[in-house]
Order: C-alpha cells, then structure tokens, then sequence
C-alpha cells in the first residue's frame, strides 16, 4: 500500500477507536436493556401480581363481610364489605394502568364485568334480606353469586400467571444480555489485545524493520563498505529515504571510484603512475615470496629523448609520450602491469614470469618500438625512435626488497645504454 507512515499510524488508531467504539456502544446498549427488562420486571409483572393478589384478599374479604351479615344481621359488615370493595375498585384502576398489552387489558375489562355482576347480586341478595324476603334462601342466592366469584378469582389468577409468564420471560432476556455482556467483554478485551499485537507487528513489519535494514546499510557504508545498498521495501518516507541513501551511496561509490583512478593514473600517459606501481610491486613481491613464484620487472627508457624534445618541442615530446604508452598498453600480456616510472622512462611489472620469459617479452616490446613510426623520429641520432631497457628478476641473489629489485632492473639498464642503447639487458 503506498500508504506514508502517518497515514498508516492514523489508520490503525481508528480502526481500534472503531472496533472499540462498536463494542461500548453494544455493551452500553445491552445494559440500557437489562436495566430496562428490570424495571418492567418491577414496576409491571411484580407489581401486576402484588395488585391482582391485593383484589383477591379485597374481593374474599368483601364476600367473607357479606356472608358475615348474612349470618349476624350485623350492618358493621356491611360496613366492611363496602370498604373491601371501594379498595378492591381503587387497586383495579392501578392493575388497569399497568395492563399494557391485549390479552391482560381483555382479562382486566372480564374482571370488571364480573365484578359488577359479582357487586350487583351482591348487593340484592343484602336488599333482599333486609326485606326479610331472603332467609334462610338466601345461601341459595349467595351460591348464585359464587360462581361469578369464582370466575373473577380465575382471571385474577390468570392474570398472575400471565404476568409470572412475562417475568420469567424477561428474567432470560435480562440473563441473557448480562451473559452476552460478559462474553462480549471478554471478547472485546481478546479483539483489542489481537489488534493491539498485530499493530505492533504492522508497526514492526513497516517501521522498525526497514529502519533496521537501512541502519544496516548505514552501518556497513559507514564501515567502508561502499557498495552497500538498502532494500526499498516500501513508498512511506522510510522507502523515500532507503531509496536516497541507495542514490547516495552510489554516487559516491562512482565519485570514490573516480577519485582513486585519478590516485593511481599518470595525467600526461593514463597509464598507472609511480605510486600505485610502487604499491602493486610491493605486494607482487610478497606474493611471489609467500608462494615461491617468479617475478619480473623491466625498466624502460627512451634513447636521445632529450634530443627528440630539443628538435621538436617539449609539447611534442609529451605527445610521444602518450602514443608510446598507447603502444605499451597495446603489447603487454593482461596480468601485466604497465606504469610510468617517471619522466620518460617506464617500468613493466610481469607476475608469475621467470628471468628469460620476461627478457623475451621485453624484446619483443623493443622490437616493436623500433618498428613502430613515430612522428619526426627521423631527426633522432639513429634515424629511429628506440627503448633501452633493463630486466631483473626475483627470487635472485641479493634480490629481496622491491628498492633491490628496481636497482638490478636500474643496472640492466645503464649497461643497455652504456653498450649502444635499443636493446635489453639483464
Ligand atoms: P638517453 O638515451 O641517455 O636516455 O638520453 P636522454 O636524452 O633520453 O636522457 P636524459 O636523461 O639526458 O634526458 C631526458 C629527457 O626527458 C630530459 C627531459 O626534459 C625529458 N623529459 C622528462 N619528462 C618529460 C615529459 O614529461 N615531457 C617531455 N616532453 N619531456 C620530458
Ligand atoms: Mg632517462
Ligand atoms: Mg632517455
């Protein structure tokens, strides 16, 4: 994803502010649920129940008044009756408000038609005998009158099941929520801890690692090691940054690069200068030595060169200088090295190369130079533009420095100059 790390950080923190939201809210919205299923419980099933309780006790007390009277003629129970059922009409009102759905609004509507048939018989089996028009008949009429009580007993009682029915019902409900809670708690806190652990490993898979990998880089380019370079694993700032460090580090591998050729390169010739030679023999040197193997050197000198730059310009002897470099270049074996020594004179360096070897291939370079035309060589001494040359080898006699080995090429040297010039000597 081509997401910055800003960006990827503002995404994780809202998805765990989502998910964590989500689950509040349904937890808040499940307890709000709960705590409504107990208040219905309480303030509808539990008081439905206590009321249709309280009727009954008021309707048998009632009746029990009016049997009462019936047997003693005791207006007091009379009394008493009326009471019980102003009490038993007060907690119907109640029981009525509380009646929310149908089937206990058509229960409460029964009880009250039973009750004024109940109140109606009632109440003229008590006329009749105050007439004295009842006596002992009047159990016959109260039996009447029984059957209509007990239908009001049994929708009282009906709706006390009922209402028992619908707090159990919303019991599990509420059960039901508290456990979803728990469990979703739970859940809620195993979700949070799993986001939380895959953040970090987001956060180690796109952060940590690749500054880990590109200190790495740091570290190895810091230590020298120019050609390291980081993985660009990403388009956040940390891949804009691994992708400048490589840019970075190449540029200056190629200024390096450059810079050492420039250390190790004769401007005038391109060929190796002094330097570097010295350096390369010393360890050619070594190596030999360490592996017992043969190593030649050959010192070269341009014949009259001095006349050649009075004749035609110290400009073009630099020229010749250069062509004649060219022309080493060209006839030296791959593992040898070709280096200007110095003025107009130039060393050839021949590992794994014996004594007569390298005095053949020496001649073979002298032959080569004298074939060779080079502009005005004509005004040379000899009609020609020639190299003396001297060869030494080691392992030799006397022979085990580098400074040793450039004294014996340096005496092959004086003696090629000494005894005519354009040849080799060892
Ligand atoms: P010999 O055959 O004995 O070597 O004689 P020679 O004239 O070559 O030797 P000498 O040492 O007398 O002269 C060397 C000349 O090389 C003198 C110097 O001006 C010239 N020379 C050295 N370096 C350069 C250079 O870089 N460019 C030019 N044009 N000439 C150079
Ligand atoms: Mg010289
Ligand atoms: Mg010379």
């Amino acid at each position: 994803m081509g997401l910055n790390i800003r960006q990827k950080i503002f995404l994780s923190f809202i998805l765990v502010v989502l998910v964590s939201a989500g689950a509040v809210f349904t937890i808040y919205a499940n307890s709000v649920r709960v705590t409504e299923l107990s208040a219905e419980i309480t303030h509808q099933n539990v008081r439905s129940i206590v009321l249709a309780q309280t009727m009954l006790q008021q309707l048998l007390l009632s009746d029990w008044a009016v049997s009462q009277y019936l047997l003693s003629g005791d207006p007091s129970w009379v009394n008493m009756s009326y009471k019980a059922q102003q009490s038993f009409k007060d907690t119907w009102r109640e029981v009525k408000a509380l009646a929310t759905d149908e089937r206990k609004q058509d229960l409460v509507t029964k009880v009250k038609t039973q009750y004024q048939r109940y109140i109606q018989q009632t109440h003229s089996v008590v006329q009749r005998f105050d007439q004295g028009l009842v006596n002992r008949q009047h159990q016959q009429y109260f039996r009447g009158e029984q059957s209509v009580l007990q239908s009001i007993i049994e929708y009282l009682q009906t709706l006390i099941t009922l209402n028992e029915g619908q707090l159990y019902t919303r019991l599990e409900q509420a059960e039901k929520l508290k456990r979803w809670n728990q469990g979703l708690s739970v859940g809620v806190v195993l979700l949070v801890t799993l986001i939380s652990a895959l953040l970090v490993f987001i956060l180690n898979q796109n952060i940590i690692s690749p500054i880990n990998r590109l200190m790495d880089g740091v570290r190895k380019f810091a230590n020298g090691n120019f050609a390291a370079q980081v993985p660009v694993m990403s388009q956040d700032e940390i891949g804009e940054l691994s992708a400048a460090f490589n840019i970075m580090a190449k540029n200056i591998r190629n200024d390096r690069q450059k810079l050492t050729a420039l250390t190790i390169t004769d401007e005038k010739t391109g060929l190796f200068n002094y330097r570097y030679f010295k350096q390369t023999m010393t360890e050619e040197m070594r190596r030999a030595e360490r592996y017992t193997r043969h190593l030649s050197l050959v010192i070269m000198d341009i014949d009259f060169f001095k006349h050649y730059n009075d004749t035609n310009g110290h400009a073009m002897g630099d020229l010749l200088l250069k062509e004649l470099a060219d022309l080493l270049k060209e006839a030296v074996r791959e593992t040898d090295m070709v280096a200007r020594f110095g003025g107009e004179e130039f060393v050839l360096l021949l590992p794994e190369t014996a004594l007569p070897i390298a005095l053949k291939l020496a001649d073979n370079i002298r032959l080569r130079i004298q074939n060779h035309v080079f502009p005005m060589e004509e005004k040379q001494p000899n009609k020609d533009l020639t190299m003396s040359m001297g060869v030494a080898s080691f392992p030799a006699k006397n022979v085990l420095t580098p400074d040793a080995l450039i004294e014996k090429a340096d005496q092959g040297l004086y003696r090629a100059k000494k005894s005519g010039r354009n040849r080799v000597c060892k």
